[in-house]
């Protein structure tokens, strides 16, 4: 495993005038690649052979790398030509899926923009859970034992399973019957988490938080699009049909002026605690999935730690990022200046890890 000092010295062998923005060809890569070259820094995309000719062909991509598998992002090799190019690995939800928080931890050594130890954090609900409170978020109820649920609970599975899997039930009897139908290994069973159902609107705010200057700011919201949960309001008899989780798209929301207060508070409180729990903490791009409550308050059930896809929908930037910046700033292209300010101002080993 690769010490920040290393980190450090392989950032002091950079040509910092030449650095490249390196990601893997899935997830957000559009916009993080649109907003290296927005932002005048080399984009280089790590694809498998049946994407590459997707990536290949957009006119601001500017080099694809082709290996057989994601976590090939590992080898000696690919890692050594990645340090050629004064690579900095900008992770994102498949990134972290595909290669896995752990290895990420144990075998990259390439620089990445961000905090390592915060993906082992974000790819635990217990340890998630543990920071959220730590923040003063209000969470859902969290229940050990299936005999004490008193409410409608969703069961969730570890792992980034894009909310395949997940259940409902309103008793024991139902969570029992239901997990003794479902065909997963004993290990991911016993590893799922009962959350009481919050019945509210979805939120997915997408915030930034630099360390250059100690500032948070709010770059977009979505609400993601889920199937077949989301279609079930267009049967008039959806009774009997269980509902799904899995995203298939995202949504772009303004959230009611007077709760933004409320929610950028959240959004510092979450990184003060974070500090706290894991130096650094959470640098650059993270969001919180809550639920607005009908007595306008948030419960929040998970925060990701990176760019999430939601992003993706204001590649040409969102109506908050238009109130910060006066020309088009996705979440990918904030990251990218991330990269060239901290360059400029000799400060890099203070955002890569
Ligand atoms: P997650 O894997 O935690 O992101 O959950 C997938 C989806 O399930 C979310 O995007 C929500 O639509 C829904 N969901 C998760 N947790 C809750 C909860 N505690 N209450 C209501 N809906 C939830």
């Amino acid at each position: 495993m690769i010490t920040k000092k290393g980190i450090d010295e392989i950032i002091r062998g950079y040509d910092v005038r030449k650095l490249t923005v390196c990601t893997l060809g899935s997830h957000s890569a559009l916009q993080i690649a649109k907003g290296a070259r927005d932002e005048g820094l080399a984009n280089l995309l790590v694809c498998t052979k049946k994407n590459a000719a997707f990536y290949k062909d957009w006119p601001f991509v500017d080099e694809v790398l082709v290996v057989d598998s994601y976590k090939d992002v590992l080898s000696g090799k690919v890692q050594e030509k990645l340090r050629d190019r004064n690579a900095v690995i900008v992770p994102h939800g498949s990134f972290v899926e595909y290669v896995g928080a752990a290895n990420i931890l144990e075998g990259l050594d390439v620089p990445m923009l961000g905090s390592r130890i915060v993906l082992d954090w974000e790819s635990d609900r217990k340890k998630q859970f543990k920071w959220l409170a730590e923040a003063g978020a209000r969470l859902p109820r969290e229940y050990k034992n299936p005999e004490d649920i008193d409410r409608l609970v969703i069961v969730k599975f570890p792992g980034a399973r894009g909310g395949a899997g997940y259940f409902l039930a309103g008793d024991e009897k139902e969570y029992t019957r239901k997990m003794n139908s479902l065909d997963l290994p004993d290990g991911v069973k016993a590893g799922c988490m009962i959350q009481e159902y919050v019945v509210g609107t979805r939120f997915y705010p997408h915030f930034f938080y630099s360390p250059l200057d100690d500032s948070l700011q709010l770059l977009g919201m979505d609400i993601r699009y889920e199937s077949n949960v989301d279609g079930l309001s267009r049967i008039p008899e959806a009774a009997g049909i269980e509902p799904s989780y899995v995203v298939t798209g995202n949504i772009p929301v303004v959230m009611r002026e007077s709760l933004l207060p409320g929610l950028m508070d959240l959004g510092r409180n979450v990184v003060s605690a974070s500090k706290k729990l894991f130096a650094p903490g959470m640098l650059g791009a993270f969001c919180l999935e809550m639920i607005c409550t009908p007595e306008l308050g948030f419960v929040c059930f998970e925060v990701s730690a990176r760019i999430v896809a939601g992003t993706n929908a204001f590649i040409n930037g969102s109506p908050y990022s238009s109130l910060l910046y006066d020309e088009p700033m996705s979440c990918g292209r904030r990251m990218c200046r991330e990269i060239k300010e901290a360059a400029a101002k000799k400060r890099l080993s203070e955002v890569l890890y």
